[in-house]
């Protein structure tokens, strides 16, 4: 059986389970199931730092042939970055609205730690690590990134073998956090069961709507975000309809929706967007493949509307200055995000520590994360495909001018 529906059943037996059991279970549940979902969560916390120094340095230095493609490299990412920020944008939009989680309450002590929120200076100076090590020891994530962007960017430009040797060994770590990942998430039915019995036995019922409410919330967001961002791109930049877009992307969307995976459906994704939407292969060699690993609009549109409904849950008023955190760090989880099942609830739980938002908060999504997965995946690669369409039709006048 997978481990897709080994959590979901895992999700359903903690809800009924819970149901049943009651206030009552709880002294009982509290003293010997919930350690085990913090056992679950402190598994997952301590791959944060390590996945994302890998990942991030590996992602910077797959920019390195950017200096070489110039204007396209440059183009690329600043499309991705800017439908990322929208994407969360997004994401908090659909949920500022539809307020998920509403209703359920849970209660942290991470709570007391948010509102002495800093000034946006003080973060500004806190993102550079006068201590680098430090900064990871304390997982103190935006020093962390920003340690890891300038090792990225010192790797490029040293060049040559060493550098190469370098990438091997950071790629390589890289690897084996995600194996680690892969361990860890092998006994996430128990992690998920242990974290959400207590839940459900304490709150009853009520806990079941704001989850079905934040599934609706990712599916609206996508929505938004794949009619009004791509549909735009498509047709005033990306030179197609937007529905002769998404025909030609149908069967990318459907593997990406089902695998759970952007580097997965990569193949399929440049197979559309070359024969179906007739972007060039140069174009698609590049753009794809880099926005596999780097963008992750649907990703970010989970981020927005997770962060919204985790602070709702735990009665925490978010401040703009939170949220514009969390679009930044956001924004810049996005590049370290694998294309793979799973990887942005890592991500998730990156940005939650970057604003202070409760950890305990992953528990009720992780039940639900592979129905989000879906989502976001479907998204992530469309944003790609029509990233490539811009590119392609922008860099034409170039070739004819040439
Ligand atoms: N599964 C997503 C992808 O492959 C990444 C994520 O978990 O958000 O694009």
């Amino acid at each position: 059986m997978n481990l897709s529906i080994k959590i979901f059943i895992a999700l359903v037996l903690a809800v009924i389970v819970g149901l049943i059991a009651g206030e009552p279970a709880l002294p009982f549940i509290n003293w010997w199931i919930a350690p085990i979902g913090t056992i679950f969560i402190n598994l997952i916390k301590m791959m944060i730092v390590p996945v994302v120094l890998c990942s991030l340095v590996v992602g910077m230095t797959s920019l390195g042939d950017t200096t070489k493609l110039g204007r396209i490299g440059i183009k690329t990412i600043l499309l991705y970055l800017v439908t990322t920020a929208i994407a969360i944008v997004i994401g908090f939009s659909v949920a500022g609205l539809a307020h998920p989680g509403l209703g359920l309450q849970m209660t942290s002590d991470a709570v007391v730690k948010v509102k002495e929120a800093p000034s946006i200076m003080q973060v500004f100076v806190a993102m550079i690590p006068a201590n680098p090590i430090a900064s990871m020891a304390k997982a103190d994530i935006l020093p962390t990134i920003v340690f890891a962007l300038f090792v990225g960017v010192g790797i490029i430009q040293v060049g040559g073998k060493r550098s190469e040797q370098l990438i091997g060994f950071f790629d390589a770590c890289a690897e084996v956090c995600y194996k680690v990942i892969a361990m860890i998430m092998a006994i996430s039915p128990i992690g998920v069961f242990c974290l959400l019995l207590p839940v459900v036995a304490a709150n009853g019922p009520s806990v079941l709507l704001p989850l079905l409410s934040v599934i609706a919330c990712m599916a609206i967001g996508s929505v938004i975000h794949a009619v009004g961002v791509y549909s735009t791109l498509a047709r005033v930049w990306g030179g197609h309809s937007p529905l002769a877009f998404f025909r030609g992307m149908s069967e990318a969307m459907m593997i990406a929706f089902t695998t759970c995976s952007s580097a997965g459906t990569l193949p399929v994704n440049m197979k559309n967007t070359q024969e179906k939407l007739g972007v060039s292969r140069e174009v698609t060699s590049f753009v794809l493949p880099l926005g596999a690993t780097i963008n992750m609009d649907g990703t970010s549109v989970y981020m927005g509307v997770c962060s919204l409904f985790i602070a709702n849950v735990f009665g925490i008023d978010l401040s703009f200055g939170q949220m514009a955190m969390i679009v930044l760090t956001g924004t810049l989880a996005s590049i370290g995000t694998a294309g793979v099942p799973g990887a942005g609830l890592i991500m998730l739980a990156m940005v939650l520590q970057s604003v202070g938002l409760p950890l305990e908060g992953l528990g009720l999504v992780a039940g639900i994360d592979r129905i989000l997965d879906m989502f976001r995946t479907c998204l992530n690669i469309t944003g790609d495909a029509a990233v490539a369409c811009v590119i392609n039709e922008t860099e034409k006048k170039y070739t004819k001018a040439a």
